[in-house]
């Protein structure tokens, strides 16, 4: 049984849309994954180091038959095809890729710890979620995205819906 898996993506180098897109379609392309669902592209505001550009953030839902650590290193695959380089950690970068929720899966190794460690603090990740997955429910919290998102204090780094189409399937 194929599972399903939530996965926030982000760029804010160079061709933010283009990197973003190349991503999902790379995933797509693999024999191990079929993407699902995307949401609308996000203009947000970056999170600990202020002074690079803004991000381009979405968030998509993908079917995969791989297990989580599998599936992890598909998108560590994809980031290092995609020229990525770990310079700064909270830097600026090509293309970011995580898994937000894996099925109803609970992880908490060295690796890999899901449903995402800030999930619940991130706008920039719950509001191309809920786009996706409005009812999902968290595993660990037993709250739905929608819920986790109204909890979401309104002060904090700014994040604003995009309304140009960028994804054709
Ligand atoms: P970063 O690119 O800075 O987000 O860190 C990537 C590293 O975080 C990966 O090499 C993973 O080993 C680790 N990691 C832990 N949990 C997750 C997750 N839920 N999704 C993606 N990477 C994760």
């Amino acid at each position: 049984m194929p599972t399903i898996v939530h996965i926030g993506f982000g760029s804010n180098m160079g061709d933010r849309t283009g990197n973003c897109r190349a991503a999902l379609k790379y995933l797509d392309k693999s024999s191990a994954a079929e993407v699902v669902k995307v949401s609308s592209l996000y203009l947000t505001e970056p999170v600990g180091f202020k002074e690079q550009d803004w991000f381009i953030n979405g968030a998509a839902e993908i079917s995969t038959g791989l297990s989580s650590l599998d599936f992890l290193g598909l998108l560590l695959e994809t980031e290092n095809k995609m020229g990525r380089k770990r310079v700064l950690r909270w830097g600026p970068r090509i293309i970011d890729l995580d898994i937000l929720f894996f099925g109803d899966e609970i992880i908490s190794s060295k690796d890999l710890v899901v449903p995402h460690i800030f999930l619940q603090d991130r706008r920039f990740v719950l509001e191309p979620l809920f786009e996706i997955a409005p009812d999902k429910i968290h595993p660990v919290f037993g709250k739905t995205v929608a819920e986790l998102l109204d909890s979401l204090p309104p002060e904090g780094e700014k994040v604003e819906k995009l309304e140009t189409g960028w994804w054709d399937e």
